[in-house]
């Protein structure tokens, strides 16, 4: 499900705000400002590094509240759930959407239950303890997680980062920013790592939106990023049909994209098209020597974050010199690293 709304930017109230993505407040769908839920998040930087021969910008979104772009959706959703009178949410998260939904609602005085599958990385349960909300650990394969909080949403509100269309009216802000940054102009092309694609299908929401306001004149093409241990939506892109065995235990290191089976993956793979973008898959070891090349220009990211810097080296040399490439920053590597 997704939400029908006419975002309006108002440009010149827009500069004179906060720089914090509830700038953008025409844009996102809540009925009073009194329930905005924000500690800060958004408007993160939009570095230029040359890597592979090429000048790229860089959205430095890990450099959000709890580390990595998921705050932008935390924050619509959980100001929504204020709005809404929630007392109680709950969420199946193996990291980072875990983390920021606990965080927002602490902010929020909400209480909040996160599902997470045995074997999560350690950094990110402790953050989300750190938070106040209730760990459940869910042996079994990553899908036990979420039938756990399904279960559970029977009887609090299901907070779920892929599904609910909220978190999406938060994530599709980087798109906003991205075109403010660059003088209220789209890039040519939008790199991101993708295994739900709750920042992919924003950033689509995003531009689409800026689109229909008249800002911009076309979609810029989105080039996704996947794990080749975990690659379903490349697959599927590529129209490679044969089944593949389920793993319960998916051997990548980049553990932010290791979604096995997108809830959105039609939507998702429907939205690069639409764009002429595509969608590649990085092996483990080009994902290391991403991180360490990262590590080289400044950016202390986290593995699944190093996907997209893997994916520039692959899709840098098949385009022309003067393509204005954006890729983003998802998460930091304080929590997760090599
Ligand atoms: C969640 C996450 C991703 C992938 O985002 P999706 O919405 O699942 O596509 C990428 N990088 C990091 C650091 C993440 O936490």
């Amino acid at each position: 499900m997704d939400l029908e709304f006419a975002a309006e930017f108002p440009r010149e109230k827009i500069a004179g705000r906060a720089h914090c993505l509830w700038r953008y407040r025409e844009a996102i769908p809540l009925r009073n400002d009194r329930n905005i839920v924000s500690l800060g998040e958004g408007f993160t930087p939009l570095t230029e590094a040359a890597v592979y021969g090429r000048r790229v910008l860089f959205k430095q979104d890990h450099l959000c509240p709890s580390g990595s772009f998921k705050d932008r959706g935390a924050t619509a959703l959980a100001s929504k759930a204020k709005e809404l009178g929630i007392a109680r949410m709950v969420e199946d998260s193996s990291g980072n959407a875990g983390c920021a939904l606990a965080a927002y609602a602490a902010r929020a005085g909400i209480d909040c239950e996160i599902y997470v599958p045995a074997g999560a990385s350690g950094a990110k349960l402790a953050q989300i303890r750190a938070y106040g909300a209730v760990l459940h650990t869910v042996p079994g394969p990553r899908e036990n997680a979420g039938v756990a909080a399904l279960k559970a949403a029977q009887t609090a509100y299901y907070a779920s980062h892929s599904c609910n269309p909220f978190f999406f009216q938060g994530t599709k802000t980087v798109a906003y920013e991205i075109c403010e940054q660059l003088g209220w102009r789209a890039p040519d092309t939008l790199v991101t790592p993708v295994g739900n694609g709750t920042l992919l299908l924003g950033a689509y929401i995003g531009f689409a939106d800026l689109m229909n306001a008249g800002i911009i004149g076309r979609l810029p093409r989105l080039v996704a990023v996947q794990a080749a241990q975990c690659a379903p939506l490349y697959r599927a892109f590529r129209e490679v049909r044969e089944e593949i065995p389920f793993t319960a235990k998916v051997p990548t290191a980049a553990e932010g994209i290791a979604v096995a089976n997108p809830v959105r993956a039609r939507q998702i793979v429907e939205a690069v098209k639409t764009t002429g973008g595509e969608i590649l898959a990085a092996g483990e070891e080009e994902i290391a020597a991403a991180w360490r090349d990262a590590g080289r220009l400044g950016f202390y990211i986290e593995p699944t974050a190093a996907a997209v810097i893997a994916g520039l080296k692959q899709y840098i040399p098949t385009t022309g010199r003067d393509e204005v490439i954006v890729a983003v920053l998802t998460g930091h590597g304080l929590k997760s690293w090599y």
